[in-house]
């Protein structure tokens, strides 16, 4: 059984901050990723611009740059191959970690390649994982989408986005200017005041013009090969369709968390933890990054999850006394 002082399960920038502040206090360090590096981004619609500058994505004082003011995926997903190669860090990718046994002091954390042993473990596992769901029959069809790449393969295909937050906004976006028919269903009245100020005009506008056909205080009741049928202030309607993109959100993977005997809020679903260490109440495991906010994904971001990292490694390398 290999042994290290920590094990950081899931390399997203939170978990590579982490590694990153932990190596620089001597503290023998493994990350592992059920995925590739920064499996999250990856996986990001591959034309994606962030809404942060550069230098608030940045760890380990490595400085990012970007050729416009906001960096794409493609220059993040570049970055934080950069900054790991730079720090040396040992991560295992394509590694899904099932369990943490043991105890504070002599975890084992289990994957289906090997046991690890480690002092202390860090959980940092985000919250891009679990789709959340419509629950409507029809949901498992394979015209059903939760992950947007582009929008090519809807050339001239009736495409239904749900949602109404920045995701759906910027799909509905791409894909009417890919020459997709695109209809918006969303159960509120109007696109997400949040919605970032230079997509909300632009969406509203296509919209109004009736490039986009809306329909709003509307939910899908169900999806059929041709067709969803949808629950509208003027009665239930079926509309013509080829595929749906259910832009509704993710969830943090709260059964793995459940598992691992974390504490969670039965509200908000965040798990308990001491807010000067992030220590949870599971002596010796700690959380990192936006699974910290439970349910209330958008509260961190990498923006702020990056400070986890410090705060955490300087909390374990005083209890290891390094
Ligand atoms: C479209 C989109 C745009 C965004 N734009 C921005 C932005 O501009 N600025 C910003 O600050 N934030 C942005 N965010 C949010 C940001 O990406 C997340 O808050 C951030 O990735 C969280 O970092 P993390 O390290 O906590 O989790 P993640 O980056 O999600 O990393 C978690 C890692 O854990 C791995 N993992 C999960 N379970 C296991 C397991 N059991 N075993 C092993 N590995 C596991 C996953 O594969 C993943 O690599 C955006 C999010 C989306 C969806």
């Amino acid at each position: 059984m290999s042994a290290f002082d920590v094990v950081v399960i899931g390399a997203g920038p939170t978990g590579l901050a982490c590694a990153i502040e932990l190596k620089r206090r001597d503290v023998r360090t493994l990350v592992i990723d059920k995925g590739c590096l920064t499996n999250s981004l990856y996986n990001y619609p591959t034309h994606m611009t962030f809404f942060t500058t550069p230098e608030l994505l940045e760890i380990g004082d490595i400085p990012m740059t970007s050729l416009n003011e906001k960096p794409t995926r493609t220059e993040a997903l570049k970055y934080y191959r950069r900054v790991a190669e730079h720090y040396k860090l040992d991560i295992h990718q394509y590694e899904l970690v099932e369990s943490i046994e043991g105890e504070d002091g002599a975890f084992q954390v289990k994957t289906p390649q090997a046991v690890y042993s480690a002092k202390k473990v860090i959980i940092s596992t985000g919250y891009y994982d679990v789709p959340n769901m419509l629950n409507v029959p029809g949901e498992d069809l394979p015209k059903v989408i939760h992950y947007y790449k582009e929008p090519h393969p809807y050339y001239d295909h009736e495409v239904m986005v749900v949602g109404a937050k920045n995701s759906a906004a910027i799909a509905a976006l791409e894909l009417f200017w890919t020459g997709a028919g695109v209809t918006l269903v969303h159960r509120g009245p109007e696109i997400h005041k949040h919605v970032k100020y230079w997509i909300k005009p632009n969406i509203e506008n296509r919209i109004k013009a009736g490039e986009i056909k809306a329909y709003f205080n509307s939910t899908v009741l169900a999806i059929r090969p041709k067709s969803v049928l949808l629950a509208t202030p003027d009665g239930d309607i079926e509309v013509r369709n080829d595929f749906v993109l259910a832009m509704i959100g993710y969830s943090p993977d709260m059964t793995f968390l459940n598992a691992t005997g974390i504490t969670l809020d039965p509200v908000s679903q965040k798990p308990r933890t001491n807010p000067d260490t992030l220590e949870s109440e599971r002596k010796g495991i700690y959380l990192a990054g936006v699974i910290v906010a439970g349910m209330h994904t958008n509260e961190i971001f990498i923006e702020n999850g990056r400070f986890h990292g410090a705060q955490i490694a300087t909390a374990i390398a005083k209890e290891l006394g390094k």
